[in-house]
């Protein structure tokens, strides 16, 4: 077989055809997300390291304007300019119809560390003292706040992980200038996170619900950011090597790698179904011997060695793979540092063989057209393995290191003497 070829001025193209012309009409309904379209779109730029050499200062500059026009005065960021009814307009009776927002406010920050900008326009204090207001009783995050302070949005993992991202890009390293801001219940906070972890290993959304990688990524980020910034949280059991916590994660995320790729379904359209199977599928069974129906069941052959050529993962058990979850799956074993346990080369050739979209981008499955959130989940699945031409990647901040480099020279990330 031919080797698998990473096509990169073809992705350049891709993302600057998203950045500077329409995107499809099918993002419409996406537009109060637009936060989340930028990052993925100028993060991936930024690992494809194309983001100096392809946009002007001028349009750099008219990006951080637009970041801090989504900024509230209250702190934090919204996730589009739609519901800013101007400054003037704007009283503590209706501001909860512009709320700040936990995701939007996360992806707004590590947005403006990849532009190069110094966040002295962030409202970092008011931004650090609105985010405890979003805790809940048990220690998870909301999205915004409602009227009269109200907690609002799904009590899940990813408002968890945005927090904690939040708070480690602004606290920093020396939390400098917050003397007296109130921090949030960092205590609760991982005690809701462990307590997600099911009885299979993986993370789910809230206690007692099912394994999903996506909610892994968070759980495991979120934890990566307590980390990093205060030494006091050595005892967490699901970054802990050789607890049993952490072995059991590990081997969830492990066994998420699938070369079961969906690509049967569409050309079973094509295909007549084999005889007998369809007799046995429409034939009445009720009266058949268990040995007679057991006779009718389809027969599964066992993989070929040329099936498993490609490997991508999938996010739940008894799933087909998709390209986003070579990102959540690759990246939290990035984080406990275990990558090295996947098929990394079989992920390489499912994601360039497979999902690569000849005009740039990758898609979500097999014949699927190139979407932002897939496109930059198999770029960032890429880096992390080393692929020729792309930045390396922090992958909590889900940025490049570069962008990383430059949030540690703020004056918060300094030490104190
Ligand atoms: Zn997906």
């Amino acid at each position: 077989m031919t080797e698998a070829v990473f096509n990169k001025e073809r992705h350049i193209k891709y993302y600057l055809r998203c950045l500077k012309t329409f995107l499809p009409h099918q993002y419409t309904s996406n537009d109060s997300n637009r936060m989340l379209l930028a990052f993925f779109t100028i993060s991936g730029l930024d690992i494809l390291g194309a983001l100096d050499s392809k946009i002007t200062a001028e349009e750099r500059k008219g990006y951080i304007d637009w970041l801090y026009h989504c900024q509230v005065p209250s702190g934090g960021f919204r996730g589009f300019t739609g519901t800013d009814f101007g400054i003037d307009k704007r009283t503590p009776e209706n501001d909860a119809w512009d709320p700040a927002n936990v995701p939007a406010t996360f992806f707004a920050l590590v947005l403006l560390l990849i532009l190069g900008d110094d966040l002295s326009r962030v409202k970092r204090i008011e931004c650090l003292q609105w985010l405890p207001k979003l805790q809940r009783e048990d220690g998870s995050f909301g999205e915004v706040l409602g009227p009269g302070g109200e907690v609002k949005g799904g009590r899940d993992l990813r408002f968890c992980c945005c927090a904690a991202g939040t708070r480690y890009i602004l606290r920093g390293r020396s939390g400098r200038g917050l003397e007296g801001v109130s921090d949030i219940d960092v205590g609760r906070l991982v005690e809701f996170i462990q307590a997600c972890q099911t009885y299979d290993g993986g993370m789910s959304e809230a206690p007692f619900c099912e394994s999903h990688s996506g909610l892994t990524y968070c759980a495991i980020g979120a934890l990566t950011f307590l980390c990093r910034i205060s030494e006091d949280q050595g005892h967490m059991a699901l970054l802990s090597p050789g607890s049993r916590e952490f072995k059991d994660l590990l081997k969830w995320l492990v066994s998420r790698q699938t070369s079961d790729l969906g690509e049967d379904e569409e050309s079973d359209e094509e295909d007549d179904c084999p005889p007998d199977r369809s007799d046995g599928l429409q034939r009445d069974t009720n009266n058949l011997s268990l040995d007679e129906k057991i006779a009718l069941l389809p027969n599964l052959p066992p993989p070929a060695e040329e099936s498993l050529h490609w490997a991508g993962f999938n996010g739940r058990c008894n799933k087909y793979a998709d390209t986003c979850y070579s990102l959540w799956n690759a990246g939290t074993l990035v984080m406990m540092d275990r990558l090295s346990l996947i098929d990394q080369q079989r992920n390489r050739q499912y994601l360039l063989e497979k999902t690569q979209h000849i005009i740039g981008g990758f898609g979500k499955g097999i014949g699927e057209p190139p979407d932002l959130l897939h496109s930059f989940a198999g770029l960032v699945s890429l880096a992390f393995q080393g692929e020729e031409g792309l930045s390396s990647v922090d992958p909590a901040l889900c940025a490049s290191h570069r962008a990383a480099q430059h949030m540690e020279s703020l004056p918060w990330w300094q030490e104190t003497n």
